[in-house]
């Protein structure tokens, strides 16, 4: 067999619409779109509270339009862009949907990232999908939308990337097993009995990855991994039964697929959002950069193990939403978000965060419908309830 040769005539840059542009996935696009002008066209950004990063971006990439988060904001700042400003879920809605887009990039973090999600796969254009929970909350549903709208889903996080290349130009009846890696957090090797003395500052350490402060306390309590798994279960259409985890506490192989001849498929590369981020722009292509590469000459070794799911609870909470299914996994993901929020704030224990997503869990008895607007009421239901208990001591 040849490597494909092929030379490829120039095509016009993509229109490229990131939405959360100041946060770490969105200003890691910016990069890439600094390394590619000629392949990048930078056409709508979007910014929660960060408002001056977000002129400081606009002053650069010229966007067709900008939106921030503050509902309302948008009147006043008018004067600091100089092309429309939009502003709140309907301002990330026009973003989202803003004319002749190639690539959405959804770098949001949390439930927020649904509504234009949605918006955007209607539209039928690709999606860069770095907000998980948003298949969490309704992958099902989301998946359905994009095959009904031609809309194409490509996945940003490392592990869904990594599962994503491996897969490629293979047949779904002879994968056996996808194999999600977890670096373990910083806790991998703390002993159980001291988890109760965890403080903010060492779970806001992360040995191999620099990410926002949800995902980092999410990558400490596993919880992350949960979610991943759930979206990996939407991604690419495979029962729980097919998903496992696996601690590789290095981050090279960012993932692996198992086929049910016996032979298994890996992605590898330095830790290094980059990488995924620009194939999520750039497929089927691949473009040359200078990103990292891995030094084969030095000795390294890559290690393995199972997760302690004494240690990480999180994680059998977020396999056992996944089978119960339906709204479940949103009510997971809605408690999550406000336990990480309370410990954040000193408000709880660390090993708080994963009791309190359990009673909450236990605690919502209303019924659901597969519907988008019951997923976001089994959100907001969950969030209430996440909010008002005490905080859980003992089990
Ligand atoms: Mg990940």
């Amino acid at each position: 067999m040849r490597v494909e040769k092929r030379i490829d005539k120039p095509t016009p840059p993509i229109r490229v619409a990131i939405l959360g542009s100041t946060g770490s996935i969105g200003t890691q696009t910016l990069d890439i779109a600094r390394m590619h002008p000629e392949r990048i066209d930078i056409v709508a950004i979007t910014a929660g509270a960060n408002v001056g990063l977000l002129e400081e971006q606009a002053a650069e990439f010229s966007p067709e339009c900008v939106s921030i988060g503050a509902k309302g904001g948008a009147a006043s700042l008018s004067n600091h862009f100089s092309c429309p400003v939009f502003d709140g879920s309907d301002g990330l809605v026009r973003a989202a949907t803003w004319l002749n887009l190639d690539v959405v990039v959804v770098a949001l973090v949390g439930a927020v990232g649904l509504k234009p999600t949605i918006a955007a796969v209607k539209t039928g254009s690709r999606i860069a999908l770095a907000n998980k929970e948003t298949l969490v909350v309704a992958g099902d549903l989301i998946q359905e939308l994009a095959s009904q709208h031609g809309a194409e889903i490509i996945p940003v996080d490392s592990e869904h990337s990594a599962i994503y290349q491996c897969l490629l130009g293979e047949r779904e009846e002879f994968v056996s097993r996808l194999i999600l890696t977890a670096s373990g957090g910083p806790f991998r090797k703390r002993s159980l009995e001291s988890f109760g003395s965890i403080t903010r500052e060492e779970a806001m350490a992360h040995p191999n990855w620099e990410m926002g402060s949800k995902i980092t306390i999410d990558s400490a309590t596993m919880m992350n991994k949960g979610l991943e798994v759930i979206e990996a279960r939407w991604l690419f259409d495979l029962p729980p039964e097919k998903i496992d985890v696996v601690i590789h506490p290095q981050s090279i192989v960012h993932s692996m697929v198992e086929f049910v001849d016996g032979s298994s498929k890996a992605q590898l590369g330095p830790p290094d959002m980059k990488v995924p981020i620009q194939f999520a722009l750039s497929y089927p292509e691949r473009w040359k950069s200078d990103h990292e590469v891995l030094d084969w000459s030095e000795t390294r070794s890559l290690d393995f193990e199972a997760p302690d799911l004494r240690k990480y609870p999180s994680l059998g909470l977020a396999f056992e939403a996944l089978r119960q299914g339906g709204a479940v996994p949103a009510i997971l993901n809605a408690a999550n978000e406000i336990a990480v929020d309370r410990f954040l704030k000193g408000d709880l224990e660390f090993i708080a965060i994963t009791r309190l997503v359990e009673e909450v869990l236990s605690q919502v008895t209303d019924s659901f419908e597969d519907s988008f607007e019951d997923r976001v009421r089994a959100d907001q239901v969950a969030r209430k309830i996440a909010k008002e208990l005490g905080a859980p001591t003992s089990h």
